[in-house]
């Protein structure tokens, strides 16, 4: 954008065209996106902008309701338009107004000039985009469209000049970043990752998104012995239950998930372990509910995020029969939760008496390879003070449901 003549504005009070990126994946995130939108339009109405322009994936999603729901918009762009903003702005100032309804844009920008909003010492680093997983229940595959890997000199490049702006953990994110390489000959993930380890200042490397049965023996060896790549991975299972898990077209069974697992921990007895699950799909009962439960206390996790299933429009879970009733999903999560609780402060307490590297991210507090950026708990901080920023070594002391408390040493 700047290339195109624009300065970008902290608050978008003080900006003449508000570009609001917007999600649109499930309900409580389309209404975030919403709110920011009308936010946008009151400060076009109240005379401070001239234009807003929405982009993203509601916009892809749902370009021809919002266009007839808010006429206020002067344009809106899709997914993988970020190079064609600045004419969309353009033409919007000039006072067309802009629908631009194509599917996803498939390329990806070349520069890479990004602007990041997290801390200076952490950030993350796109690897792939789009899905063709198909999950019965998510949409995302018909709005980011089609699996497709970023060119490694562009990652790489990426990687390069975030370290060398002083940022020390990288988080590969992506829908599905296990595939990485599948469209690209002679590259995998695990040659990525590979290659980042070798670039001087990145401390951390964490991969975030794996989908299970494309975890390889490969990838789960560079865990364990590359030192800069956090003992931590994300694996969002969704369910425990077999019949779930074909109902949701997931790959893979139980048995395979354990066996996962299980060399993972025998390679690598160090780590932690995050997943996602899914309560309330259509069709879970009352026994397959409880096998999820069984299947969380087998494997223990460290760390884990539940979602309520909510039906999204065009899935085909959405056309399933035997919905579970929004209360009965809602008192399921609600045990799920109490034993994710329970089963992460035993996990913690494990940690007692252990030295790790912390991330120092405010004077009190950071994170350890065990924690992720926002989505995790923190490491407390005490025994002196530290600077945001810094890598410290702290011993735990105690330890709760989320977090660790651990004195410097
Ligand atoms: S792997 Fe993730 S992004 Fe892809 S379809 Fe499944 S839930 Fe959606």
């Amino acid at each position: 954008m700047s290339a195109a003549g624009y300065e970008l504005e902290a608050e978008p009070e003080q900006a003449d065209v508000v570009v609001v990126n917007t999600c649109g994946f499930i309900d409580s995130a389309k209404e975030e996106s919403i709110e920011a939108i009308l936010r946008a339009v009151r400060l076009k109405a109240g005379g401070r902008a001239r234009s807003v322009v929405v982009a993203g994936c509601l916009s892809q999603r749902y370009s021809a309701e919002l266009e007839r729901e808010i006429p206020e918009v002067d344009a809106f762009v899709g997914v993988g338009r970020a190079a064609e903003l600045p004419n969309a702005i353009e033409r919007a100032l000039a006072g067309s107004r802009v629908i631009d309804s194509r599917p996803p844009g498939m390329s990806w920008p070349q520069n890479g000039g990004r602007i990041r909003s997290t801390p200076p010492w952490m950030a993350y680093l796109k690897v792939a985009d789009g899905c063709d997983n198909r999950c019965s229940y998510c949409a995302i595959p018909d709005i980011r469209g089609g699996f497709r890997s970023r060119p490694p000199e562009l990652v790489l490049a990426e990687a390069e000049r975030m370290a060398a702006e002083g940022v020390l953990e990288v988080n590969l994110v992506g829908q599905d970043i296990t595939r990485y390489g599948e469209d690209i000959d002679g590259w995998s993930l695990a040659r990525l990752v590979r290659e980042l380890a070798k670039i001087d200042g990145l401390r951390w490397i964490r991969l975030l998104y794996c989908y299970p049965t494309r975890i390889t023996d490969e990838l789960i060896e560079l865990v364990a012995a590359e030192h800069k790549v956090c003992k931590y991975l994300d694996i969002p299972f969704q369910h425990g239950d077999d019949r779930m898990l074909a109902a949701m077209n997931r790959r893979g069974s139980r048995r395979e998930y354990l066996e996962l697992v299980r060399k993972i921990r025998d390679a690598c007895p160090d780590a932690a372990l995050r997943t996602s699950l899914i309560v309330g799909i259509p069709g879970e009962g009352r026994r397959e509910f409880e096998n999820l439960l069984s299947f969380i206390k087998e494997i223990e996790f460290d760390r884990i995020g539940a979602f309520k299933y909510s039906a999204e429009d065009g899935t085909p879970a959405a056309e399933m029969p035997d919905q579970v009733a929004q209360r009965t999903a809602g008192h399921r999560y609600d045990r799920l939760m109490q034993l994710a609780q329970k089963i992460s402060t035993e996990r913690n307490r494990r940690m007692l008496g252990r030295e790790l590297d912390v991330l120092v991210e405010s004077p009190s507090s950071g994170r350890s390879y065990r924690e992720a950026p926002e989505v995790d708990g923190t490491v407390a901080l005490v025994g002196g003070a530290a600077r945001p920023g810094e890598m410290v070594r702290a011993k735990v002391v105690q330890a709760v449901v989320y977090d660790l408390v651990a004195e410097l040493v």
